[in-house]
């Protein structure tokens, strides 16, 4: 019978911290920058500076900890990772090693609706590296500008079996990491960053296969793909009868194959030790409680509460893609509780996230919650249709006018109020006895007499369809 395998997967990630400041130093922690622009002594590594700790990192950190169920510990440990590389100016990374800040907690994501749970290592803080820069005329050159930049890297369990987990896994972690406002989740400027490590057994053994460690793939599509044919690979080699040869591999998209980085023998021997520059970090309870306090409402309940009151579980998904979005739905919700959710949820989904731009954890909407809320008010109460609310909608945008302000500026109020059609038939009746007779008398065109004095009188505002239904009901009775 022939052997069937299973995939053991276990990823690390490495997420920026949304800081003004890099970890240990001022320098301002931003991308885009002209090259070697935000450096200092503390991060080009001149003799004798000092680093101190970023004060909103370690929150931040903290912050990601408990947002996934990790303990905090109340002292931790950064440790100099010593190697060599040009784009580390120290010779050594800050890290931590073996008393991480936080411990043991786990994901919850969804699969095809299925809830699974992957458990969490630890999570502990780093300084980034510097970048290499290929190409600057016929030689290579190094940006310090991201050397010193907070990360916090997040070691997950070798709990997943299947490249669909691992991305769901990314996707669920992405998601919270971004709705608490730690990091951004930008995969392809690197703000986000995934390292999958990618074993195969035969199904039923308890024991791990030989791992592989996939480095750097920047988007979710990438990942799932350099998961399978690294699969695909570890499994032809044992059907061969070969081994796995444990490794630093990368992945080719156009060739879609993954390729020796470096073996193990190679493999860095990194000589960790406390950093004696920085004193053990504490973490005050008050700090702790704090952040726990603050965190907001996680996408996937937010979900849940929504898919409760009645909105779709598509709509669900998109809406609270951004926590900008997220507010955005329930701001509007609060400035107008009668209109419900749904249709405000609706309405953000169908007209206004079209015109929305996000840029990290920014997001800028053509109009504001509270427009919205006026709106679809004015719709609610029939002054206007839906179709004019979207001609509302295209005038309003960019401005911060009232809808209300516009719909009269325009004239473009439906009246469907029947208690004020009726007043205006009335006095039609009575202002013109001859047509009004001549009506009841079986003069059917005349009817059209009135329905257009009435369109007159609304500058073609009202419905005709009610103005004659009314019309036949008053002309019997007046
Ligand atoms: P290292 O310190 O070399 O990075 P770790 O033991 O800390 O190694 O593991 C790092 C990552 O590798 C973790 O995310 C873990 O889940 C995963 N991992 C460990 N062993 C395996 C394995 N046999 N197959 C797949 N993933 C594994
Ligand atoms: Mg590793
Ligand atoms: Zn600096």
């Amino acid at each position: 019978m022939p052997v069937t395998y299973e995939p053991v997967i276990g990823l690390e990630i490495h997420a920026q911290l949304l800081t003004k400041t890099k970890l240990f130093c001022s320098c301002a922690a931003e991308v885009g920058a002209e090259p070697n622009q935000n450096v200092c002594p503390v991060c080009l590594a001149l003799p004798g500076a000092l680093p101190v700790l970023n004060a909103e990192a370690l929150r931040l950190a903290v912050r990601a900890a408990l947002a996934l169920g990790l303990t905090i510990a109340p002292e931790s440990v950064f440790a100099r990772k010593n190697y060599f590389y040009p784009d580390l100016p120290k010779g050594y990374q800050i890290s931590q090693f073996d008393r991480p800040y936080s411990s043991s907690g786990h994901l919850e994501y969804e699969l095809s609706g299925e809830v699974k749970r992957a458990g969490i290592t630890r999570i502990h803080m780093e300084e980034d590296a510097g970048k290499n820069v290929h190409g600057v005329g016929n030689d290579s050159a190094v940006d310090l500008n991201r050397a010193g930049t907070p990360l916090i890297e997040i070691v997950g369990e070798p709990d997943l079996r299947s490249s669909a987990e691992a991305v769901a896994y990314m996707k669920a972690l992405r998601e919270i990491l971004v709705a608490t406002g730690v990091n951004d989740g930008n995969l392809e400027e690197g703000s986000f960053r995934c390292d999958a490590n990618v074993s195969v057994r035969p199904k039923g053994e308890t024991k791990f296969g030989t791992r592989v460690e996939l480095k750097n793939i920047n988007s979710f599509r990438f990942v799932q793909k350099a998961i399978d044919v690294e699969i695909a690979r570890q499994i032809a080699l044992l059907e061969d009868g070969l081994a796995v040869v444990q490794e630093t591999r990368g992945y080719d998209a156009e060739g879609n194959r993954t390729y020796s980085l470096r073996s193990k023998e190679e493999a860095h021997d990194y000589r960790y030790f406390p950093d004696p520059d920085l004193p053990p970090v504490t973490i005050p309870s008050e700090l702790i409680e704090e952040e726990r306090a603050r965190l907001p409402e996680l996408p996937r309940a937010t979900r849940k509460r929504w898919i409760e009151e009645g909105i779709a579980e598509s709509a669900a998904q998109t809406l609270t893609q951004h926590p900008g979005l997220v507010r955005f739905v329930e701001d509007a919700r609060k400035h107008a509780p009668q209109l419900g959710l749904k249709k405000i949820a609706n309405f953000v989904q169908t007209e206004i996230l079209r015109g929305a731009v996000f840029h990290g954890l920014e997001a800028r909407f053509s109009v504001t919650p509270a427009q919205t809320a006026s709106l679809l008010s004015l719709v609610e109460k029939g002054t206007i249709s839906g179709k004019q609310a979207k001609e509302v909608f295209a005038l309003l945008e960019n401005t911060d006018e009232d809808p209300a302000q516009i719909v009269e500026e325009q004239g473009l109020s439906v009246v469907s109020d029947g208690g004020a059609l009726e007043a205006l038939l009335k006095d039609l009746i009575v202002k013109n006895p001859k047509q009004a007779q001549g009506l009841r008398d079986g003069k059917k065109q005349l009817a059209g007499f009135f329905v257009g004095q009435v369109m007159k009188e609304t500058s073609g505002k009202a419905d005709p369809k009610l103005v004659s239904e009314l019309l036949e009901k008053l002309i019997a009775e007046v």
